[in-house]
């Protein structure tokens, strides 16, 4: 799809960027810019920064940028066509008509079943045939309200009612497959995967359905396993999504903080009870993606989960890649035989408050429930007990913090700090690590802007800015004046992109250009660049001179080696015309 320049300046001028990227990135205001922790490298202190007034970002990391468009192709895997559409329903821009069929896009197609599904299953919880559903949902004390919010829905215990539902409305069962909504017979056609199960839909950080997870509502065994999640699919990723982000993310922002619990039943009677920072990792161990995604907007984690070996388990896990990502994490304990969901309904939120203010460290958490405990241990189980602790702490990515804890543990076991730290290489040498191990860092390797002479970067930019220098210079200047690999491609990118129109469109040319060129023109543009049209016509005589001065000395350093050989050569009368040209050049 085609947008003409109006449409697409109509919606980049009603866009904020700020408001676009804060659901994925939390950022911070300093001076006139935005930073944040960058949601395209692995970092731990942010070098991500957004630019409002311009409508760009930049990390002076990894060298990503663009403006809110590139954003989403980028982030979010659209094409541009989604993204300005995207934008424009944002901002409550009516889209121009269509001239192809809509929805021939994979994903939109996809997206679209699994929205027509979320609303099949909840008709069907109000329809009859689900009072069994609504009767085990108020019996774990949810409310209409709840229901409503996380989109709980109920799939009927039918092999067939969604598929046929959903062809009626013109879905292919190819496309439902893909969505993970139908599964595949042996004999050829399909059958539904949620049978009778209550349903809590996983919902992306843009309110986009992408898939499920179902409770079985029959207590028969043979009905299959207690929870089942929608398989993997293009748009869904077991161990990239946290369950209840999407309704969380406003308060995370907040709060600074999120409670990570075990199931989606702890998250929906959290938010019920006015904990509305509570998301879960539903159906997966914890991974780094996860945690990733929480240390982009909060700076701490209270970790609340069962008391049971399985529960301290995923707690653990949870724990190191937390603090791998630099996070604060503290444990919440809850009583034996209780779990989030349980409790707040027992005690209350306000108490439940209380046991989250309590909320211990790693080492009185791991030493309180040490069994037998420290005291009653010998040599040999002390030595055990401080290495299993270790284990955890290694992966702590703040050293400062790592050596506060390490002093701690010195502490309580009665050892010198230095044994523990002996204690810690051993580990880091004889086990491999916890935590998966593929090195992530600089991925999309740091593009290599700041090695580009400073003379070349105020031509650029004055080039991006100024019309005038477009007019004065491009004409004049060649690729070859500029002397960094990234200037030449974006000098012949500017070319290209004023020749062909009436003059530049920096959005144009930061949308369509490759993401190398995007990334310098943003890093190009994050200083502020207001110059007087006098100043400009300085600068632009400036680099008219130096261009001209440089140009002077190849062609005396030419005219030299032609001299040089017509010498060797013997052939007097071009040595003759060459030293005459020279004498010329230096009068
Ligand atoms: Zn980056």
């Amino acid at each position: 799809m085609r947008f003409d320049e109006s449409f697409l300046d109509q919606v980049r001028g009603a866009t904020d960027i700020v408001e676009v990227i804060s659901p994925y990135v939390k950022l911070k205001k300093k001076g006139q810019n935005w930073f944040g922790l960058c949601p395209f490298h692995n970092e731990k202190t942010p070098s991500f920064s957004v630019n409002r007034e311009r409508g760009m970002y930049y990390c002076f990391g990894c060298g990503v940028g663009g403006n809110a468009i590139t954003f989403l192709m980028e982030h979010d895997g659209m094409s541009f066509t989604q993204a300005v559409e995207d934008l424009a329903k944002r901002a409550g821009i009516p889209l121009p008509k269509r001239d192809r069929e809509p929805g021939t896009d994979d994903r939109d197609r996809l997206r679209a079943a699994l929205e027509e599904a979320a609303r099949f299953f909840e008709e069907n919880l109000k329809g009859p045939g689900g009072e069994r559903a609504v009767t085990y949902l108020k019996g774990r004390g949810m409310t209409g309200q709840t229901a409503k919010a996380f989109r709980i829905g109920w799939a009927p215990d039918s092999w067939d009612a969604l598929l046929n539902h959903l062809k009626k409305k013109d879905f292919k069962e190819k496309d439902l497959e893909k969505a993970g909504l139908v599964k595949a017979r042996e004999g050829g056609g399909h059958y539904d995967a949620f049978r009778d199960r209550i349903i809590f839909p996983f919902i992306d950080r843009r309110g986009r359905v992408i898939g499920f997870s179902g409770r079985l509502l029959s207590d028969d065994e043979d009905a299959g396993p207690k929870y089942i999640n929608s398989p993997e699919t293009p748009l869904f990723q077991k161990g990239k999504v946290l369950y209840g982000l999407h309704q969380a993310v406003k308060h995370l922002l907040k709060s600074e903080q999120a409670l990570l619990v075990e199931g989606q039943f702890d998250v929906l009677t959290l938010h019920q009870e006015g904990l509305k920072s509570a998301v879960a990792a539903s159906g997966t161990a914890f991974t780094e993606e996860q945690a990733r995604i929480l240390q982009r907007l909060v700076d701490r984690v209270v970790l609340l989960f069962d008391a049971d070996s399985a529960g301290l388990k995923a707690a653990w896990r949870s724990y190191a890649s937390l603090v791998g990502e630099g996070l604060d994490v503290v444990f919440a304990v809850l009583p034996e035989g209780e779990d989030p969901d349980t409790l707040v309904r027992e005690e209350g939120p306000e108490a439940f408050q209380e046991r989250l203010r309590a909320a211990q460290s790693v080492v009185p958490f791991f030493l309180d429930r040490l069994d037998p405990p420290l005291e009653d241990r010998g040599a040999h189980d002390r030595a055990e007990a401080a290495r299993d602790l270790l284990e955890m702490v290694r992966h702590d990515s703040d050293g400062l913090r790592r050596a506060m804890t390490l002093q701690e543990i010195a502490g309580r076991f009665g050892l010198e700090e230095a044994d523990l730290r002996r204690g810690l290489e051993e580990l880091e040498t004889s086990r491999p690590t916890f935590r998966d191990s593929e090195d992530r860092g600089g991925q999309r390797g740091t593009r290599d802007f700041r090695s580009m002479p400073a003379r070349e970067a105020d031509l650029l930019r004055l080039l991006l800015t100024s019309t005038t220098a477009r007019e004065r210079l491009l004409g004049e200047l060649g690729p070859e004046d500029l002397q960094h690999p990234m200037g030449e491609a974006f000098f012949k990118a500017l070319i290209k992109e004023t020749a062909e129109g009436e003059g530049l469109d920096l959005d144009r040319l930061l949308e369509q250009g490759p993401s190398e060129l995007r990334g310098l023109a943003a890093w190009l543009l994050q200083e502020e660049v207001t110059v007087s049209e006098e100043e400009a016509e300085q600068r632009i005589e400036e680099f008219q001179n130096a261009v001209d001065t440089r140009r002077r000395k190849q062609e005396r350093r030419r005219l030299r080696e032609s001299i040089e050989q017509a010498r060797l050569a013997g052939d007097e009368a071009t040595l003759a015309r060459l030293l005459k040209e020279y004498q010329e050049m230096h009068r």
